[in-house]
């Protein structure tokens, strides 16, 4: 089990950790800062600075053999450290912050079109979600000036952690039909952008929309007939 970091604090960049295991894949530490891919969100990439000098390229980080591990993935050809070595565990931030944007701004765009929603996917400066919606969608510079309005609006948005059992009686909060959110360990995290969507997700958030900077629609595609998926991009996007 790894103490996940990031589910409390979401910009920490870095973080000291010991490793516990390494095998053909990668590096299991006893903590870490890596959100490792899940709920339609890319795991994180970055470095591990071990104490003898040692940098290693981490680029990916995916779940392990439970989903509160995560596996840091390292080149095949790259020498294993021994267990027991400390390590300085870092984030490609950049790339991370990216990530919180464009993941916070999918929350916005569920509230701006309030269907369900069938799934999502977030990747470096582009996001999409598909939505269960059998009428037109609207307009695509509509659903842009809305989307922006509300990033402008500069909203905060908060977490706050509810049991299983308090989430099974609520089911108006389990919102996605396909990306669940992560259960099993007793309890899960709520995210809510002030006044405007409220529902459990175990991503990364920026903490008020005002960070997410200016985006816009890049197109609507129709994904059989009740499906309608809607992309989104950040302005200056080429
Ligand atoms: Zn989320």
């Amino acid at each position: 089990m790894t103490e996940l970091l990031f589910r409390d604090d979401a910009y920490l960049r870095s973080c000291d950790a010991t490793l516990i295991a390494a095998d053909d894949k990668g590096l299991r530490f006893d903590r870490t800062v890596f959100y490792p891919t899940g709920g339609g969100q890319p795991g994180d990439t970055g470095v591990a600075r071990f104490a003898d000098g040692t940098t290693i390229a981490i680029v990916d980080a995916v779940k392990g053999a439970t989903p509160d591990e995560v596996v840091h993935v390292i080149a095949p050809d790259v020498p294993r450290p021994a267990p027991g070595s400390r390590a300085v565990l870092e984030l490609d931030w950049d790339r991370r912050h990216r990530l919180m944007r464009m993941h916070t701004c999918l929350h916005l765009l569920s509230a701006v079109l309030p269907y369900p929603v069938t799934g999502g996917q977030v990747s470096d400066g582009k996001g999409r979600l598909d939505f269960d919606m059998s009428e037109a969608p609207p307009d695509k510079d509509a659903i842009t000036a809305k989307l922006n309005e509300l990033v402008t609006s500069d909203r905060p948005v908060r977490f706050r952690w509810v049991t299983d059992a308090e989430l099974d009686g609520n089911a108006d909060l389990v919102k996605t039909m396909s990306v669940k959110p992560p259960r099993g360990s007793g309890r899960v995290r709520l995210i809510e952008v002030d006044g405007l969507d409220l529902q459990a997700c175990g991503g990364t958030h920026v903490s008020r929309t005002g960070e997410i900077g200016p985006v816009r629609v890049r197109k609507i595609e129709s994904k059989g007939r009740q499906n309608r998926r809607v992309l989104l991009e950040f302005e200056g996007t080429p």
